[in-house]
């Protein structure tokens, strides 16, 4: 078998995603692997397509649940300072605005994570809700405030994050285009 991208070398190795021959250069010169195993070219540029709108597309959740979390960060304030120039109470105030940071949630309940607990410890679960309807119900507002006051954070974590999805995808497309250069 002869490799793939130069016809003239025989194959050494097989590209882990088209299966066709590459030569020790193409194995050495690989930029991705699948499974630890080197590509061909032509998978190598795809793989690195691949990435690029893998990573575009996480910027774009991240950046739509950032968006929402700082509108209900902002609105949460403007919900306190109102509160507290009328005659409403510190405590409602904070509760006021502690209810919109909670709403910043939102956009992280979209792509939650599968239920891995047992079945049996879901069936438990829901039997204590059936069985202590209010306790259940404190335990979750309770939750959801707690989860309220860690909406700073998470917007400082957001932000962290984009910064990171935008470094994978300047590094992404310096390869992709090593690639392109490679190819002429
Ligand atoms: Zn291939
Ligand atoms: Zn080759």
């Amino acid at each position: 078998m002869k490799c793939i991208g130069h016809s003239e070398v025989d194959a050494v190795s097989t590209c882990a995603r088209c299966g066709a021959g590459i030569c020790p250069d193409c194995v050495n010169g690989t930029f991705y692997q699948v499974d630890n195993k080197p590509l061909c070219r032509k998978c190598n540029y795809e793989v690195g397509l691949e990435n690029d709108h893998m990573f575009k597309s996480m910027l774009r959740s991240k950046r739509i649940k950032t968006g929402i979390f700082i509108v209900t960060f902002i609105g949460g304030v403007v919900v306190f300072i109102v509160n507290k120039t009328g005659n409403a109470g510190t405590a409602s105030a904070v509760i006021g605005m502690l209810f919109c940071w909670g709403l910043g949630f939102i956009g992280n309940f979209f792509d939650k994570q599968p239920d891995n607990r047992s079945a049996k410890a879901q069936a438990k679960e829901a039997l204590r809700e059936v069985k202590y309807p209010l306790s259940t119900l404190i335990g979750k507002l309770l939750g959801f405030f707690i989860m309220a006051l860690t909406s700073p954070l998470q917007i400082i974590a957001f932000l962290i994050g984009i910064n990171g999805v935008k470094k994978q995808i300047a590094d992404n497309n310096t390869i992709l285009s090593r690639i392109k250069v490679e190819n002429q």
